[in-house]
Order: C-alpha cells, then structure tokens, then sequence
C-alpha cells in the first residue's frame, strides 16, 4: 500500500520532473496537485512516484511522470482551451490537464479503462473531464473543434481526423512511429493555411489500435 503524496514524496516527485526537464510552473503546479498513486492499483501503487512507466488493466501503461509533464508543457494549454486526450488509460494524464484546462475530453477503446477512470474522476472532484468509450483515432466530431489535443499512444502518422479536428491556432502533441521501435515525440500546430510539424524528442508508447478493445 501506498502512503499517499505525503510533502516529502512530492518534493522529490517535483525535483525529478524539474531536472527532467519540466520547467513550467503551471505544469508543475497542475502535477502537484494530482496524486499519481490513485491512479495505480496493486503491487506497483508503492512505485507510483518514481519517474517510470508501470503496468495498468489490459495491458496497458501509465506514462512516466516526466514524459506526461513534457508533454503538457509543449502542449501549451491555456485556461479557456477545450483538450481531447485519445488514450484514457489510468486517467492520471487526463487528470494534469484537467487543472489547466477549461474542458478535458479523453477517450479509451477499452471501456473497461474509460468507466474506471471516470469513477475515480468522480471520486476526487475533478468535473471537468468527460470521459468516452470509443475508438480515438476518429476524434470526437461531435465535441470539435480543440483547441489543444494530446495523443497517449503510437500511431504510424497523425490520424487524420484528429488533425481535422484541431481548431486553426491549435496545437497537438502526439508520438509517433512503429509501435515497437523508437518512436518521435512531435508537435503539430495548425495555422490558417496548413500545419507545422515540429520532432521533439525519442519517446516509447504503446500502439494506437483501431477498433475497440475487448471487454474485461
Ligand atoms: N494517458 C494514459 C496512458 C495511456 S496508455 C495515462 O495517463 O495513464 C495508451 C492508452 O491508449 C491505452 O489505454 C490504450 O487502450 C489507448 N488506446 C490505444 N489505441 C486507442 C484508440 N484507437 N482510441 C482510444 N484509445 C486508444
């Protein structure tokens, strides 16, 4: 069992983010008031505040801490933005932008995922996160435009729905790749007459899969 996010825990949780290379306050402040260890169960909620990935249901992944703080500080999210996350998984990084951002949008293919998280969204009074069961590599049509969208798993290249759906202004951060080689961390801005791409850093995240995952 974990002991919570007691002031010693967050100092060094903090201290790791900052020399990783998270160095915006806003992040920084949105992180610290998100207990990472409700978002992990069984044997590895005592690892929760150790900058690593740990295994979630349907063989998933929570994100390293700093990689989750990387990438919202180059998503740059403004307090009046609506965010879609595809990729609910723990919720923990839905969560981070839910402290930022006006309206937080995520989506999981395993429904299993998705109803979880948003139990636990429920129980620690975070109520500006809508949280769906579908596939995300079509977006959310019926929610868009975003201003900011955050993809948490691999695709080959920016899906294009999702780049349909990002408002001209905004931004998306996404990683990109083969699923089991190194992937690109990369962000893509939309301006009046088409997109930037910009490569930000080698990351590794599980696959984007079409479809939705089984029920367990
Ligand atoms: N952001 C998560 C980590 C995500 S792991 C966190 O903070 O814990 C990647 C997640 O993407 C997995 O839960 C996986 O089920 C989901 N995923 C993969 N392909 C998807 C798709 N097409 N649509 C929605 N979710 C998808």
């Amino acid at each position: 069992m974990t002991e919570g996010f007691d002031a010693d825990r967050k100092m060094q949780f903090l201290f790791t983010l900052r020399s990783r290379g998270v160095k915006d306050n806003r992040v920084l402040g949105a992180m610290e008031k998100v207990d990472r260890g409700r978002f992990i169960r069984g044997i590895f909620s005592e690892r929760a505040y150790e900058d690593m990935p740990l295994p979630i249901a349907c063989g998933q992944t929570i994100s390293q801490p700093s990689v989750v703080g990387l990438m919202t500080q180059a998503l740059n999210v403004q307090p009046r933005d609506k965010v879609l996350e595809v990729g609910t998984g723990s919720g923990y990084q839905a969560a981070v932008l839910s402290h930022l951002a006006r309206r937080v949008y995520t989506v999981d293919r395993h429904p299993r995922l998705a109803r979880e998280a948003k139990t636990l969204f429920e129980d620690i009074g975070l109520v500006n996160i809508t949280t769906f069961a579908a596939d995300g590599s079509h977006g959310l049509p019926d929610h868009a435009p975003f201003e900011r969208i955050l993809v948490t798993a691999a695709a080959e290249d920016p899906p294009g729905p999702l780049l349909a759906q990002l408002k001209t202004g905004g931004i998306m951060v996404l990683p990109v790749g083969q699923s089991d080689t190194v992937q690109s961390l990369i962000r893509v801005r939309r301006h009046e007459t088409g997109f930037d791409y910009e490569e930000l850093r080698p990351v590794r995240f599980v696959p984007l899969v079409e479809g939705m995952g089984k029920e367990s």
